[in-house]
């Protein structure tokens, strides 16, 4: 938990948001300002500032995130049509918000 931390707050309750699925280890809510139809974070509860700071202990979580955005894609109808998924990292690579996430993209016109 970083207190400075939007995405640890969202993870405690402390800023409500509608997850679409969550467990113990990590969450999933729409993109509040989507750059696509479909476009979903997947995001670990524990506190990981960026890809750069992954670690061996990360391996578990991250290989979870992927399941998961796969599943979410089949769940939003894009699995068949396509979708995208991507982590920026550090300022340079577009990150805004410093606590690891994925984003899953999709649900353009064909
Ligand atoms: P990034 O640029 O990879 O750090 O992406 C951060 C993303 O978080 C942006 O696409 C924001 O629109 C999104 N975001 C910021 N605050 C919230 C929030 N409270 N709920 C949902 N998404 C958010
Ligand atoms: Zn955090």
């Amino acid at each position: 938990m970083n207190d400075d931390c939007i995405f640890c707050k969202i993870a405690i309750g402390e800023i409500p948001t509608d997850f679409l699925y969550e467990n113990e280890r990590l969450m999933v809510f729409r993109d509040i300002n989507p750059h696509a139809p479909v476009h979903l974070l997947i995001v670990p509860k524990k506190h990981i500032r960026s890809v750069n700071d992954l670690t061996e202990a990360d391996h578990e979580i991250l290989s979870e995130l992927i399941m998961v955005a796969k599943e979410m894609a089949k769940a939003e109808s894009v699995s068949e049509s396509g979708y995208r998924l991507f982590f920026n990292v550090e300022r340079g690579g577009g990150q805004v918000i410093f606590h690891l996430h994925l984003h899953l993209i999709g649900g353009w016109k064909k």
